[in-house]
């Protein structure tokens, strides 16, 4: 007996005999476009408003994309072949025995489905849906943890973080800290955006930020689609140290502090290729050698009547160093210094360090030339 089929998933149609499923292979695409924007980290309205922006028709007569839409497609097992019978009882669809796998034919992969219930149940979480506005997690599934390479997540409250999943669970021995989403990726943007070789991502990334300066939303999500596509194709994974090469010993207190400065990742590209990054504020121009003169210490110690380690401070100060550098370089505290830098002045009775400076550079006139 031949069965008769009376009703398909939208993105299937019917043989004219009506016995099998036929593909139409331009509405799979769309599935499985909405499906990569969902493990893209893209909600289900931004991925509709993207779709209906595109002017890409939907499946329905109204040929409008809407969330509910998108939403009931990612979560719909019949996108990998599954049939699930369903009773109308009491007006109420009940699902009616089990499901039947391969029963259509799928148009995605059982671990692609997977990611997408994955990022789904992560966006729920963070309840980022239309007040998220933009900012979206473009690093959902290649970021792990440089201490014990777990996966790195997406974690908000007030304020958007990448925090490695054995500190949110409570577990493991990676150093307590996070790392603010929007330094992150301005950090990330900025390096990939100094490599010649990441041409591609520039472009997007150009096209990102006049989005943003004009206030243009759906540029925007664009520009950031193109952007997590690019990423999800050329790079294999990133490693995030949010604390650094050497984090400070996990204290046993639950606070989670945030931006450590030594904080930094790398990334590994598919060829091999790797890049590492800073975040921003580290990237200060090199600091300027002082362009004071160098006097040796000896000299200080013997014109002014100075203690060795006076006329070391001295040195350093003439030579156009800050205290807190001087003290440093010393290995004293700066309170130290500072004790020393007033026992300096009541030997030179010059009460201020730039009369200091300028009495060494009235002592010393012949050393001008010395560097
Ligand atoms: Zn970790």
């Amino acid at each position: 007996m031949i069965k008769r089929i009376t009703n398909a998933p939208s993105w299937l149609g019917l043989s004219l005999d009506r016995t099998s499923f036929v593909c139409h292979s331009d509405r799979a695409e769309i599935v499985r476009q909405i499906f990569q924007f969902s493990i893209d980290g893209f909600g289900a309205y931004s991925i509709a408003k993207l779709l209906n922006k595109k002017g890409v028709p939907g499946f329905g007569s109204s040929k409008k994309w809407d969330k509910s839409t998108i939403l009931n497609m990612l979560t719909n097992r019949a996108t990998i072949g599954e049939y699930q019978k369903r009773r109308r009882i009491e007006g109420k669809k009940v699902i009616v025995g089990e499901p039947v796998p391969n029963y259509y034919p799928a148009v995605i992969d059982a671990k692609t489905f997977e990611a997408a219930q994955v990022a789904l149940r992560e966006k729920l979480a963070n309840r980022s849906g239309r007040r998220g506005k933009v900012i979206t997690n473009l690093f959902f599934g290649v970021a792990s943890c440089f201490y014990c390479s777990q996966t790195m997540k997406f974690y908000s409250n007030n304020n958007k973080s990448l925090i490695c999943s054995e500190v949110l669970s409570g577990q493991g021995k990676c150093p307590r800290f996070a790392w603010t989403y929007q330094d992150f990726e301005d950090a990330f943007f900025d390096t990939l955006n100094l490599s010649p070789r990441c041409s591609e991502f520039s472009a997007a990334l150009l096209a990102f930020r006049n989005a943003v300066e004009q206030n243009n939303e759906p540029g925007v999500l664009d520009a950031r689609m193109r952007m997590t596509q690019i990423l999800r194709r050329s790079i294999e994974g990133i490693t995030v140290a949010v604390a650094g090469t050497n984090p400070p010993a996990p204290s046993r207190r639950l606070i989670i502090r945030r931006d450590n400065p030594g904080r930094f990742f790398k990334v590994k590209f598919a060829d091999g290729f790797s890049l590492e990054g800073f975040p921003r504020l580290l990237e200060t121009p090199p600091q300027t050698e002082p362009e004071g003169r160098i006097i040796s210490p000896d000299e200080l110690a013997r014109l002014f009547g100075l203690s060795p380690r006076q006329a070391q401070i001295t040195s350093f100060l003439v030579q156009g160093f800050s205290l807190k550098q001087t003290a440093e370089k010393v290995g004293q505290t700066i309170e130290t210094a500072r004790w020393h830098l007033r026992e300096i002045f009541r030997r030179t009775d010059t009460h201020s360090q730039p009369k200091l400076i300028e009495l060494v550079d009235h002592s010393c006139p012949e050393m001008n030339l010395d560097r």
